[in-house]
Protein backbone atom coordinates (compact mmCIF):
# COMPACT_ATOMS: atom_id res chain seq x y z
CA UNK A 1 0.00 0.00 0.00
CA UNK A 2 1.72 3.48 -1.14
CA UNK A 3 0.25 6.70 0.92
CA UNK A 4 -0.77 8.97 -1.57
CA UNK A 5 -1.84 12.84 -1.48
CA UNK A 6 -4.71 14.64 -3.96
CA UNK A 7 -4.51 17.83 -4.77
CA UNK A 8 -7.39 19.17 -6.57
CA UNK A 9 -10.26 16.97 -6.28
CA UNK A 10 -12.88 18.42 -8.90
CA UNK A 11 -14.90 16.56 -11.60
CA UNK A 12 -11.56 14.88 -12.53
CA UNK A 13 -9.55 14.59 -9.61
CA UNK A 14 -12.47 12.99 -7.31
CA UNK A 15 -12.93 10.06 -9.67
CA UNK A 16 -9.46 9.40 -10.03
CA UNK A 17 -8.78 9.66 -6.44
CA UNK A 18 -11.19 7.44 -5.76
CA UNK A 19 -9.84 4.78 -8.03
CA UNK A 20 -6.72 5.06 -6.12
CA UNK A 21 -8.86 4.14 -2.82
CA UNK A 22 -10.49 0.93 -4.60
CA UNK A 23 -6.71 -0.21 -5.51
CA UNK A 24 -6.24 -0.58 -1.77
CA UNK A 25 -3.94 2.49 -1.34
CA UNK A 26 -4.59 4.90 1.62
CA UNK A 27 -5.39 8.73 -0.32
CA UNK A 28 -5.31 12.16 1.30
CA UNK A 29 -7.11 14.68 -0.19
CA UNK A 30 -7.48 18.31 -0.32
CA UNK A 31 -9.82 21.29 -2.48
CA UNK A 32 -11.00 24.60 -1.64
CA UNK A 33 -14.38 23.58 -2.09
CA UNK A 34 -15.74 22.30 0.37
CA UNK A 35 -18.54 20.21 -1.61
CA UNK A 36 -16.11 18.58 -3.40
CA UNK A 37 -14.07 17.22 0.09
CA UNK A 38 -17.53 16.12 0.90
CA UNK A 39 -17.31 13.89 -2.04
CA UNK A 40 -14.14 12.26 -1.60
CA UNK A 41 -14.90 11.74 2.11
CA UNK A 42 -17.61 9.58 0.58
CA UNK A 43 -14.99 7.94 -1.93
CA UNK A 44 -12.82 6.79 0.95
CA UNK A 45 -9.95 9.21 1.21
CA UNK A 46 -8.70 10.74 4.04
CA UNK A 47 -9.27 14.76 4.25
CA UNK A 48 -6.59 17.14 4.89
CA UNK A 49 -6.73 21.07 6.98
CA UNK A 50 -4.38 21.95 4.14
CA UNK A 51 -2.67 20.91 1.09
CA UNK A 52 0.74 20.96 2.76
CA UNK A 53 -0.35 18.69 5.65
CA UNK A 54 -2.12 16.52 2.77
CA UNK A 55 1.54 15.78 1.41
CA UNK A 56 3.50 15.58 5.05
CA UNK A 57 4.73 11.61 4.89
CA UNK A 58 3.43 10.90 1.77
CA UNK A 59 4.98 8.11 -1.08
CA UNK A 60 3.37 10.03 -4.01
CA UNK A 61 1.38 13.15 -4.86
CA UNK A 62 -1.09 13.63 -7.72
CA UNK A 63 -2.46 17.70 -8.34
CA UNK A 64 -5.55 17.87 -10.09
CA UNK A 65 -5.90 21.72 -10.81
CA UNK A 66 -7.31 24.13 -13.20
CA UNK A 67 -4.43 25.93 -14.83
CA UNK A 68 -0.85 26.53 -14.56
CA UNK A 69 -0.68 29.45 -12.14
CA UNK A 70 -2.57 26.56 -9.53
CA UNK A 71 0.05 24.17 -10.44
CA UNK A 72 2.68 26.35 -9.70
CA UNK A 73 1.25 28.33 -6.43
CA UNK A 74 -0.05 24.82 -4.99
CA UNK A 75 3.95 23.39 -5.59
CA UNK A 76 5.43 26.51 -3.66
CA UNK A 77 3.16 25.11 -0.86
CA UNK A 78 3.60 21.04 -0.73
CA UNK A 79 7.11 20.63 -2.32
CA UNK A 80 8.48 21.87 0.57
CA UNK A 81 5.94 19.75 3.17
CA UNK A 82 6.95 17.04 1.71
CA UNK A 83 9.64 14.05 2.60
CA UNK A 84 12.90 14.49 0.47
CA UNK A 85 12.47 11.64 -2.30
CA UNK A 86 8.61 11.90 -3.06
CA UNK A 87 7.05 11.80 -6.35
CA UNK A 88 5.41 14.61 -8.04
CA UNK A 89 2.56 14.09 -10.13
CA UNK A 90 0.59 16.81 -12.21
CA UNK A 91 -1.84 15.72 -14.18
CA UNK A 92 -3.80 19.00 -14.84
CA UNK A 93 -3.78 20.38 -18.26
CA UNK A 94 -1.50 23.29 -18.04
CA UNK A 95 1.10 25.18 -20.54
CA UNK A 96 4.10 23.39 -20.95
CA UNK A 97 6.42 26.10 -19.41
CA UNK A 98 5.14 26.29 -16.08
CA UNK A 99 4.76 22.53 -16.39
CA UNK A 100 9.04 23.00 -16.89
CA UNK A 101 8.80 25.30 -13.73
CA UNK A 102 7.12 22.87 -11.53
CA UNK A 103 9.67 19.72 -12.25
CA UNK A 104 12.25 22.80 -11.45
CA UNK A 105 11.06 23.68 -8.47
CA UNK A 106 10.67 19.84 -7.37
CA UNK A 107 14.08 19.17 -8.84
CA UNK A 108 15.43 21.88 -6.44
CA UNK A 109 14.13 20.30 -3.10
CA UNK A 110 15.44 16.65 -3.92
CA UNK A 111 12.06 15.27 -5.53
CA UNK A 112 11.40 13.30 -8.60
CA UNK A 113 8.40 14.42 -10.80
CA UNK A 114 6.35 13.80 -13.92
CA UNK A 115 3.54 15.87 -15.94
CA UNK A 116 1.02 13.24 -16.67
CA UNK A 117 -2.13 15.35 -18.09
CA UNK A 118 -4.84 12.72 -19.22
CA UNK A 119 -6.68 12.30 -22.17
CA UNK A 120 -10.67 10.34 -21.94
CA UNK A 121 -12.81 13.02 -19.53
CA UNK A 122 -14.45 12.49 -16.30
CA UNK A 123 -15.96 8.96 -18.08
CA UNK A 124 -12.21 7.81 -18.38
CA UNK A 125 -11.48 8.78 -15.07
CA UNK A 126 -14.61 7.00 -13.57
CA UNK A 127 -13.74 4.29 -15.34
CA UNK A 128 -10.24 4.54 -14.64
CA UNK A 129 -9.72 3.89 -18.42
CA UNK A 130 -7.34 7.50 -18.76
CA UNK A 131 -4.41 7.57 -21.18
CA UNK A 132 -1.64 9.43 -19.63
CA UNK A 133 1.15 11.28 -21.35
CA UNK A 134 4.11 12.02 -19.40
CA UNK A 135 7.23 13.65 -19.14
CA UNK A 136 10.37 13.30 -17.32
CA UNK A 137 13.32 11.39 -16.09
CA UNK A 138 13.22 7.43 -16.77
CA UNK A 139 13.28 6.83 -12.63
CA UNK A 140 10.36 8.83 -12.20
CA UNK A 141 8.09 7.52 -15.21
CA UNK A 142 9.08 4.30 -13.53
CA UNK A 143 7.82 4.96 -10.28
CA UNK A 144 4.49 6.70 -11.28
CA UNK A 145 3.51 3.69 -13.03
CA UNK A 146 2.43 1.77 -10.68
CA UNK A 147 0.57 5.06 -8.58
CA UNK A 148 -1.21 6.15 -11.75
CA UNK A 149 -2.01 1.85 -13.13
CA UNK A 150 -5.60 2.11 -11.08
CA UNK A 151 -6.43 5.14 -12.90
CA UNK A 152 -5.48 4.11 -16.48
CA UNK A 153 -6.01 2.56 -19.80
CA UNK A 154 -2.54 3.49 -20.97
CA UNK A 155 0.23 5.31 -20.05
CA UNK A 156 2.90 6.94 -22.44
CA UNK A 157 6.26 8.17 -21.75
CA UNK A 158 6.56 11.05 -23.96
CA UNK A 159 9.96 12.30 -23.31
CA UNK A 160 11.62 14.83 -20.57
CA UNK A 161 10.10 17.50 -18.83
CA UNK A 162 6.84 18.99 -20.69
CA UNK A 163 7.05 16.17 -22.97
CA UNK A 164 3.50 15.22 -21.83
CA UNK A 165 1.67 18.53 -22.02
CA UNK A 166 3.53 18.96 -25.63
CA UNK A 167 1.67 15.47 -26.47
CA UNK A 168 -1.31 16.90 -25.14
CA UNK A 169 -1.56 19.78 -26.47
CA UNK A 170 -0.17 18.59 -30.15
CA UNK A 171 -3.37 15.63 -29.67
CA UNK A 172 -5.95 18.18 -28.83
CA UNK A 173 -4.72 20.54 -31.89
CA UNK A 174 -5.27 17.88 -34.07
CA UNK A 175 -8.84 17.11 -32.40
CA UNK A 176 -10.33 20.50 -32.71
CA UNK A 177 -9.29 21.34 -36.17
CA UNK A 178 -9.93 17.65 -36.62
CA UNK A 179 -13.57 18.34 -35.59
CA UNK A 180 -14.11 21.85 -37.24
CA UNK A 181 -13.40 19.77 -40.91
CA UNK A 182 -15.68 17.42 -40.33
CA UNK A 183 -18.27 20.05 -39.21
CA UNK A 184 -17.62 21.95 -42.53
CA UNK A 185 -17.96 18.72 -44.93
CA UNK A 186 -21.20 17.82 -42.89
CA UNK A 187 -22.79 21.07 -43.66
CA UNK A 188 -21.78 21.01 -47.02
CA UNK A 189 -23.24 18.20 -47.46
CA UNK A 190 -26.24 19.48 -46.16
CA UNK A 191 -26.43 22.48 -49.05
CA UNK A 192 -25.73 19.52 -51.39
CA UNK A 193 -28.53 17.43 -50.94
CA UNK A 194 -26.34 14.71 -49.37
CA UNK A 195 -27.80 12.84 -46.33
CA UNK A 196 -25.89 12.78 -43.41
CA UNK A 197 -25.57 8.88 -43.63
CA UNK A 198 -24.18 8.64 -46.56
CA UNK A 199 -21.28 10.73 -46.35
CA UNK A 200 -20.76 9.10 -43.20
CA UNK A 201 -20.75 5.51 -45.07
CA UNK A 202 -18.27 7.04 -47.86
CA UNK A 203 -15.77 8.90 -45.52
CA UNK A 204 -16.11 6.73 -42.76
CA UNK A 205 -14.35 4.02 -44.93
CA UNK A 206 -12.24 6.49 -46.95
CA UNK A 207 -9.52 9.09 -46.87
CA UNK A 208 -11.49 11.36 -44.87
CA UNK A 209 -11.97 9.34 -41.72
CA UNK A 210 -11.01 10.26 -38.11
CA UNK A 211 -12.18 10.28 -34.90
CA UNK A 212 -13.80 13.14 -34.99
CA UNK A 213 -16.21 11.28 -37.37
CA UNK A 214 -16.06 7.82 -36.60
CA UNK A 215 -15.83 7.90 -32.75
CA UNK A 216 -17.68 11.52 -32.52
CA UNK A 217 -19.63 12.21 -35.09
CA UNK A 218 -20.98 15.40 -34.89
CA UNK A 219 -24.55 14.73 -36.38
CA UNK A 220 -26.96 12.70 -35.24
CA UNK A 221 -27.16 9.52 -36.46
CA UNK A 222 -24.64 7.74 -38.07
CA UNK A 223 -22.85 7.21 -34.21
CA UNK A 224 -25.79 6.88 -31.64
CA UNK A 225 -23.39 6.93 -28.49
CA UNK A 226 -22.12 10.30 -29.78
CA UNK A 227 -22.91 13.42 -27.81
CA UNK A 228 -24.77 15.02 -31.16
CA UNK A 229 -27.86 12.74 -30.30
CA UNK A 230 -27.98 14.25 -26.64
CA UNK A 231 -28.44 17.60 -27.65
CA UNK A 232 -24.58 18.20 -27.65
CA UNK A 233 -24.39 17.30 -23.97
CA UNK A 234 -20.35 17.09 -23.00
CA UNK A 235 -18.43 14.90 -23.58
CA UNK A 236 -16.05 17.65 -23.54
CA UNK A 237 -16.90 21.21 -23.14
CA UNK A 238 -16.35 23.99 -25.88
CA UNK A 239 -14.23 25.65 -23.24
CA UNK A 240 -12.47 23.26 -22.32
CA UNK A 241 -11.08 22.46 -25.91
CA UNK A 242 -10.63 26.45 -26.09
CA UNK A 243 -8.41 26.20 -22.95
CA UNK A 244 -6.35 23.32 -24.90
CA UNK A 245 -5.79 25.27 -27.96
CA UNK A 246 -5.06 28.14 -26.67
CA UNK A 247 -2.35 26.57 -24.47
CA UNK A 248 -0.90 25.25 -27.76
CA UNK A 249 -0.98 28.63 -29.90
CA UNK A 250 0.92 29.41 -26.54
CA UNK A 251 3.55 26.94 -27.19
CA UNK A 252 3.73 27.62 -30.81
CA UNK A 253 4.30 31.27 -30.43
CA UNK A 254 7.20 30.59 -28.24
CA UNK A 255 8.38 27.76 -30.47
CA UNK A 256 8.44 29.72 -33.56
CA UNK A 257 6.36 26.65 -34.83
CA UNK A 258 3.78 27.82 -37.70
CA UNK A 259 0.22 26.55 -37.38
CA UNK A 260 -2.08 28.24 -38.93
CA UNK A 261 -5.09 25.98 -38.58
CA UNK A 262 -4.27 25.57 -35.11
CA UNK A 263 -4.78 29.41 -34.36
CA UNK A 264 -8.21 29.81 -37.14
CA UNK A 265 -9.73 26.73 -35.02
CA UNK A 266 -8.70 28.97 -31.67
CA UNK A 267 -10.75 31.65 -33.30
CA UNK A 268 -13.70 29.79 -33.94
CA UNK A 269 -13.66 28.01 -30.79
CA UNK A 270 -13.18 31.32 -29.04
CA UNK A 271 -15.88 33.17 -31.01
CA UNK A 272 -18.36 29.91 -29.90
CA UNK A 273 -17.38 30.16 -27.07
CA UNK A 274 -18.28 33.86 -26.56
CA UNK A 275 -21.78 33.51 -28.06
CA UNK A 276 -22.48 31.75 -24.87
CA UNK A 277 -21.68 28.15 -26.01
CA UNK A 278 -18.59 27.27 -23.66
CA UNK A 279 -20.40 24.27 -21.70
CA UNK A 280 -21.76 23.17 -25.18
CA UNK A 281 -19.65 19.78 -26.67
CA UNK A 282 -17.18 20.71 -28.46
CA UNK A 283 -18.33 18.86 -31.74
CA UNK A 284 -21.81 21.36 -31.51
CA UNK A 285 -19.27 23.57 -33.18
CA UNK A 286 -21.27 22.54 -36.54
CA UNK A 287 -23.99 24.55 -35.24
CA UNK A 288 -21.97 27.66 -35.35
CA UNK A 289 -20.57 27.13 -38.61
CA UNK A 290 -24.37 26.19 -39.94
CA UNK A 291 -25.36 29.40 -38.32
CA UNK A 292 -28.57 27.71 -36.98
CA UNK A 293 -30.25 29.00 -33.75
CA UNK A 294 -27.56 27.35 -31.09
CA UNK A 295 -24.40 28.59 -33.31
CA UNK A 296 -24.51 31.74 -34.20
CA UNK A 297 -25.79 33.43 -37.77
CA UNK A 298 -23.28 33.54 -40.12
CA UNK A 299 -23.42 37.10 -40.92
CA UNK A 300 -20.73 37.13 -37.52
CA UNK A 301 -18.59 34.93 -38.99
CA UNK A 302 -18.09 37.10 -41.89
CA UNK A 303 -17.66 39.93 -39.64
CA UNK A 304 -14.99 38.44 -38.28
CA UNK A 305 -13.47 37.32 -41.25
CA UNK A 306 -13.29 33.74 -40.71
P1 LIG B 1 -12.35 21.24 -11.93
O1 LIG B 1 -12.45 22.73 -11.97
O2 LIG B 1 -13.60 20.43 -11.78
O3 LIG B 1 -11.35 20.80 -10.74
C1 LIG B 1 -10.23 21.53 -10.36
C2 LIG B 1 -10.22 21.55 -8.84
O4 LIG B 1 -9.05 22.19 -8.36
C3 LIG B 1 -11.41 22.31 -8.24
O5 LIG B 1 -12.16 21.44 -7.42
C4 LIG B 1 -10.75 23.44 -7.45
O6 LIG B 1 -11.45 23.78 -6.28
C5 LIG B 1 -9.41 22.84 -7.15
N1 LIG B 1 -8.39 23.83 -6.78
C6 LIG B 1 -8.08 24.99 -7.42
N2 LIG B 1 -7.09 25.62 -6.76
C7 LIG B 1 -6.77 24.84 -5.70
C8 LIG B 1 -5.83 24.95 -4.65
N3 LIG B 1 -5.02 26.00 -4.52
N4 LIG B 1 -5.79 23.96 -3.72
C9 LIG B 1 -6.59 22.89 -3.81
N5 LIG B 1 -7.52 22.72 -4.80
C10 LIG B 1 -7.60 23.70 -5.71
O7 LIG B 1 -11.58 20.81 -13.25
P2 LIG B 1 -11.47 19.35 -13.89
O8 LIG B 1 -12.48 19.19 -14.96
O9 LIG B 1 -11.37 18.36 -12.80
O10 LIG B 1 -10.06 19.48 -14.64
C11 LIG B 1 -8.83 19.45 -13.94
C12 LIG B 1 -7.70 19.50 -14.96
O11 LIG B 1 -7.82 18.38 -15.85
C13 LIG B 1 -7.71 20.74 -15.84
O12 LIG B 1 -6.38 21.14 -16.06
C14 LIG B 1 -8.38 20.27 -17.12
O13 LIG B 1 -7.98 21.01 -18.25
C15 LIG B 1 -7.88 18.84 -17.20
N6 LIG B 1 -8.73 17.92 -17.96
C16 LIG B 1 -10.08 17.94 -17.79
C17 LIG B 1 -10.87 17.07 -18.53
C18 LIG B 1 -12.37 17.06 -18.38
O14 LIG B 1 -13.05 16.44 -19.22
N7 LIG B 1 -12.93 17.70 -17.35
C19 LIG B 1 -10.27 16.17 -19.43
C20 LIG B 1 -8.89 16.15 -19.56
C21 LIG B 1 -8.12 17.04 -18.81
Amino acid sequence: MTTIAFIGLGNMGNPMAANLVKAGHSVRGFDLVPANLETAKANGVAIAAAAGAAVEGADAVVTMLPAGKHVLSVYEEIVPAAAKGSLFIDSSTIDVESARQAHAIAAQAGMLSIDAPVSGGVGGAEAGTLTFMAGGSQEAFTKAETVLEPMAGRVVHCGEAGAGQAAKICNNMILGISMIGVGEAFVLAEKLGLSHQALFDVASTSSGQCWSLTTYCPVPGPVPNSPANRDYKPGFAAVLMLKDLRLAQEAAQSAGAVTPLGAEATQLYALFEAMGHGGTDFSGIINFLRGDSRGIPSEALERSGS
